[in-house]
């Protein structure tokens, strides 16, 4: 309210502590609620609700969402998809956001000008999301670290772009509750590739199910 002018003319030397005030509020909300998810999904209480969901639609929607962030970097988005890509079982919101997670890591460590694509297919009985950034990349000794809680690679990118180590932790949590799979790819090449699959049709078995057709 006093950012917006509601209670009458702010001192710029005062605006500009508003808006630190402000963001650091963000930061603590963001915080709070990533913890809240985690503790949700380790006292079993995250709950999925399963439904035919396009993820070329959430995708393309996550996508528009970041947009604006994209645009300030002058980073190039694009979603590529066949037309033959089905609905898969899922909840969209918890899917939605693990790609948000994916895209705004790729958005804050992927330098001016550079490209963020997303790439959805169906490989069997399963649904494959790739998330590739020509950014920064990541060591890979640190790999499999990344997705655990609190991890983040020790660098001066990380340093730079904060964050709490908590959104890939989230996003696996996520994705295993669907029987999917996420990863990082060994890629040689400069930035980050991660991928995580869904099965299409929801299995009894479902670890085995996509750790058998994933490998
Ligand atoms: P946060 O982004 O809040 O730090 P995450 O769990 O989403 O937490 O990511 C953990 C760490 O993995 C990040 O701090 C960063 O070091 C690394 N990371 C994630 N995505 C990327 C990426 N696309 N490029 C480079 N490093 C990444």
């Amino acid at each position: 309210l006093i950012l917006d002018g509601k209670t009458g003319e702010v001192p710029a030397v005062t605006l500009d502590k508003l808006v630190r005030v402000e963001r650091q509020a963000l930061r603590l909300s963001h915080l709070i609620s990533d913890l809240l998810d985690l503790s949700r999904i380790e006292s079993g209480r995250m709950e999925m609700r399963m439904a035919p969901t396009s993820i070329v639609d959430v995708a393309a929607t996550r996508i528009e969402d970041i947009r604006t962030q994209a645009d300030d970097k002058e980073i190039r988005l694009t979603l590529e998809a066949g037309d033959d890509v089905p609905d898969a079982v899922a909840d969209g919101e918890r899917i939605g956001q693990v790609l948000t997670n994916l895209l705004s890591n790729a958005v804050k460590f992927t330098p001016h000008g550079g490209s963020v694509q997303t790439r959805i297919r169906r490989e069997g009985s399963l649904l494959s999301v790739q998330v590739v950034d020509t950014g920064v990349g990541i060591p890979p000794e640190e790999r499999t670290r990344i997705f655990e809680k609190f991890h983040q690679v020790s660098n001066v990118h990380t340093r730079q772009q904060g964050g709490t180590g908590l959104g890939l932790a989230i996003a696996r949590s996520i994705v295993d509750a669907h029987g999917g799979r996420i990863w990082v790819d060994d890629g040689s090449g400069s930035g980050s590739d991660f991928r995580f699959v869904l099965p299409l049709e929801p299995s009894d078995t479902p670890a085995d199910h996509v750790e058998a057709e994933a490998s």
